[in-house]
């Protein structure tokens, strides 16, 4: 099946019908509709696999998807045009540029937190780049990949951009075939599964993946705000988001104080009861539930740590004096616990964060512009955003992605499409002035004669 599917992508992709610009246009302004006609199913879907708000939405996933598919038509003839390039002495007089040209058939691979945009997304930048495109939404946001596997065909080429849905069996069977570029969102086990099917083939991937993204609160900024938009980053979607702060480094003195401003917040936004906040997600299965809630364990939350397993639901959590050698600190949280690590001051921070995996984002909460600049260049990730959170991945002129550990390869904007495309090098040259060409030429006396 799967098979069949790649073989009638690659063969539509051969046909050359996906390289007009005309084509690609067409299949953009297609998907658009497609977003715009579709939200309240894609809405509802997102409410059965994980609860999330209608609100969230459409201001989470569905915006960026429709950014991205906006940007692309209005740019896409500059992206795809030729593009020449400075030349050397010995080129002066040849057309030299760069064209970018399709890779051929991609692998979609998307992760379940954001299943519209993970998936949507990257398949923008590969219609935009003329590819086809296999795309295998994650098994655990089960309506949401039902409903991506029911309404694309109906809006877009069938053959040149088919869903596969299915787990873990049906993406195995996928990473055995050879696809010209994988472009993969999820968890690092997987991940590196990915890459060493991958390169069996010398097939590119893109790897977008997760880890624990710090977020340090300097004693001297605007603290209360600072953790109103701590407390949006880290609960929205139920803290299942890759960038989300995973943990809060912040020194002793003002620890009281963050805690107290995150649960006044929280009252503020989800009321004395999350449970019954229709602005409060879920956790995505059971397995999930477990893992979150183990990472609990030994452990007293100074706000929230309620739980119900019979809706996967777990309050938004805070844990203070958490210590850095805790299971805690070890790996990605990827739900609403949100641990406060004390550091002595921005310099101990600094090393604290350096001394882990290099994180796919960071944030500062800082007022002095001076101390900004020395953490952003005495650290690294793969984003970075000041004095709020998130907002780095909504510019689509960023590069989206990760460094290290947490990922490979960049997207959004012209940065999808740059991924998805072949930069070829292209050097045309005319069979005139042949003379020229007698300096390379061989017998050796003529040249020596020549200089
Ligand atoms: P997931 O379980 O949905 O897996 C992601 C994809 O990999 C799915 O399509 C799934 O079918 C496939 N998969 C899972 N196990 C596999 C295996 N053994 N072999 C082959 N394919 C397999 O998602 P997840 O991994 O739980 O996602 C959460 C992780 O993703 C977190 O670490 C999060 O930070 C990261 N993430 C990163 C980004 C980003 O943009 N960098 C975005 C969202 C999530």
């Amino acid at each position: 099946m799967e098979r069949q599917l790649l073989q009638q992508a690659k063969e539509a992709f051969v046909s050359g019908r996906a390289r007009p610009l005309e084509f690609r246009l067409q299949q953009l302004h297609a998907l658009q509709r497609m977003i715009m006609e579709k939200e309240t199913e894609i809405s509802t879907a997102l409410k059965q696999d994980i609860s999330r708000s209608q609100y969230d939405t459409p201001l989470l996933e569905l915006i960026s998807i429709e950014n991205e598919i906006k940007l692309a038509i209005e740019k896409l003839a500059q992206w795809a045009a030729p593009r020449p390039v400075e030349k050397s002495l010995f080129t002066i007089s040849d057309e030299v540029y760069i064209q970018p040209e399709p890779l051929g058939v991609v692998l979609i691979i998307g992760a379940w937190n954001y299943p519209w945009a993970l998936t949507l997304i990257p398949l923008v930048g590969a219609i935009a780049a003329g590819n086809a495109a296999v795309v295998k939404p994650s098994e655990l946001s089960k309506c949401s990949s039902l409903l991506l596997h029911a309404l694309l065909p109906c809006y877009l080429d069938k053959d040149l951009y088919p869903v596969v849905t299915g787990g873990v069996s049906e993406t195995q069977q996928l990473l055995r075939l050879r696809f010209d570029h994988i472009f993969y969102t999820g968890g690092s086990t997987a991940g590196k599964l990915v890459m060493e099917a991958a390169a069996r083939h010398l097939t590119p991937v893109t790897l977008e993946l997760g880890g624990k993204s710090p977020c340090y609160i300097d004693k001297d900024c605007d603290v209360r705000t600072a953790c109103r938009r701590v407390t949006w980053g880290k609960f929205v979607n139920c803290g299942q988001t890759c960038i989300a702060p995973d943990y809060i480094l912040c020194e002793p003195c003002i620890q009281g104080q963050v805690v107290e401003f995150i649960r006044e917040t929280l009252l503020e936004f989800y009321g004395a009861d999350p449970k019954c906040s229709p602005d409060y997600g879920r956790i995505i299965n059971q397995e999930h539930f477990n893992r979150i809630m183990s990472l609990m364990e030994g452990y007293t939350p100074v706000v929230g740590g309620q739980s119900d397993s019979s809706q996967w639901y777990i309050a938004p959590t805070v844990l203070k004096d958490v210590p850095p050698h805790s299971r805690l600190m070890q790996e990605e949280i990827f739900g609403p616990l949100l641990p406060i690590v004390t550091v002595s001051d921005m310099e101990d921070a600094i090393n604290f964060i350096n001394e882990r995996e290099k994180p796919l984002a960071l944030y500062i909460f800082c007022s002095d512009q001076k101390a900004i600049k020395r953490m952003i260049e005495e650290t690294t990730s793969g984003g970075v955003t000041v004095n709020d959170v998130m907002m780095h991945y909504t510019v689509s002129s960023l590069p989206f992605g990760g460094v290290g550990q947490s990922g490979m390869g960049h997207y959004h904007g012209k940065h999808t499409f740059d991924q998805l495309s072949h930069q070829r090098a292209c050097l045309i040259r005319s069979l005139k002035m042949e003379r020229v060409n007698l300096a390379r030429y061989p017998p050796q006396d003529r040249r020596r004669a020549r200089r």
